[in-house]
């Protein structure tokens, strides 16, 4: 089949596995031109497939030899349809994974559930024996409870008051006023359960009583904080509560497993485009800003490279410097006071005229596109392709 994009709102149903093969095979590249990390080398990533995961995967495999062992959830391809593109991009990273003799594994479940950490503990038990880094990356509108049934779905609203703000919407590419009503206490709290820290202290717990956390692991979940002008949709709203929660965990770790000598970190990175990121009202008018300002300042990164610096320079570090609440900091740039002056003169001037000149949507929209393996030049998007990739 020829495959050409299909964008409904902030999401594309589709995917093109050649181009997400593709995206893989840069990433590879960028981490291979970089030079070796520290890593260790039996790792665990939960959310290996898109984003932020992909990126820890593939730095760890490829800049340091590790053994790699994935959880994902996505959709298989058919004759008829595509599969999501973190199918792809795990096929992709198996397949280049397998030419240089790495061991992977990926399992496709509900990271949430008993079973599958039951399967990844079995996984590990087999192949690794033990694991010295989990990455937890996970991005989820909803978790069901593993001890409750219950399903608990996350809400991006304003906490405390209602909140009205510019923001861009990409299928009319207009920028409007929003106003967003605060949120309830009860959506603030199944926030917290569906992207707090509980699963994550879960996986370690689950690990350790299994037998197969080694001894000075090192464990570290995802942040972002941003600043003044993202606050209200997200530091300080309800999946900015939620993120809290991950602080609350990492130190519940830390003492828990002292023995151990475990690290856990919570690792604050800058707002990249990603399926998460552009399902955020506000982000993609503020990425799309201060792609630009960044851009023109040469100090514009994405995720690889955000992974590869966290993992360079802070996370296998002997004491690397945190800040007040024990984070390690990747986004310092981005959150800079000359950097956030800039893009918030921008965001004061923004409207529908001039918004391509204000804002780098070029960027943000091929950086879109690329999430589903589409926009790559040397990529033939006439070509018939099979969609049936198995891993
Ligand atoms: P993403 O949507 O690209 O990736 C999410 C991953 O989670 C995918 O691999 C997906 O398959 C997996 N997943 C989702 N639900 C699952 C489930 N139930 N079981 C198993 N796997 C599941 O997201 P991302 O933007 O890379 O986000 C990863 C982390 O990084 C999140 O904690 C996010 O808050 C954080 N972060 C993101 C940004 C940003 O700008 N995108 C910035 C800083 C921090």
């Amino acid at each position: 089949m020829v495959i050409k994009p299909k964008i409904r709102g902030f999401i594309c149903t589709n995917a093109h596995p050649a181009g997400c093969e593709e995206a893989v095979r840069q990433q590879i590249e960028y981490v291979k031109s970089k030079g070796s990390v520290n890593s260790p080398k039996r790792v665990l990533v939960i959310g290996c497939s898109t984003g932020y995961g992909l990126a820890s995967r593939i730095t760890s495999a490829f800049g340091a030899g590790a053994k790699t062992l994935g959880v994902c959830f996505e959709k298989e391809p058919s004759e008829k349809k595509t599969a999501t593109a973190g199918w792809y991009n795990t096929a992709a990273f198996h397949h280049f994974a397998e030419k240089e003799g790495l061991y992977y594994k990926t399992l496709n479940g509900d990271a949430f559930s008993d079973q599958c950490k039951q399967d990844v503990i079995d996984a590990i038990k087999a192949d690794m024996e033990q694991v010295d880094l989990v990455i937890y990356s996970l991005a989820s509108p909803r978790r069901t409870d593993p001890e409750t049934g219950n399903v608990y779905n996350s809400t991006l609203k304003p906490v405390g008051n209602s909140y009205t703000t510019k923001t861009f919407d990409t299928s009319k590419e207009i920028v409007h006023d929003i106003s967003l009503d605060p949120a309830t206490q009860e959506e603030i709290d199944n926030t917290v359960k569906v992207m707090g820290g509980e699963d994550w202290e879960r996986w370690i717990n689950a690990l350790d009583k299994a037998g197969v956390l080694a001894d000075n692991c090192k464990t570290t979940a995802y942040t972002y904080i941003g600043k003044e002008l993202t606050w209200p949709i997200y530091g300080h709203a309800t999946i900015g509560k939620a993120k809290e929660d991950l602080d609350r965990a990492a130190s519940v770790l830390n003492e828990q497993f002292k023995s151990k000598n475990l690290k856990a970190y919570v690792s604050s990175l800058k707002a990249v485009v990603t399926q998460a990121s552009s399902a955020i009202p506000v982000m993609p008018l503020y990425i799309s800003l201060m792609f630009q300002v960044m851009k023109d300042e040469g100090c514009h990164e994405g995720v690889i490279e955000q992974i590869y610096g966290l993992f360079r320079d802070l996370l296998f570090a002997e004491n690397p410097p945190t800040d007040e609440v024990n984070r390690l900091r990747m986004d310092g740039v981005e959150t800079n006071d000359d950097i956030q002056a800039k893009i918030k003169a921008r965001w004061d001037k923004v409207n529908s005229e001039n918004f391509s000149e204000l804002a780098d949507y070029k960027g943000y929209h091929l950086d879109f596109l690329k999430l589903f393996g589409f926009g790559f030049e040397n990529v033939d998007y006439e070509k018939d392709v099979d969609p049936v990739v198995n891993w």
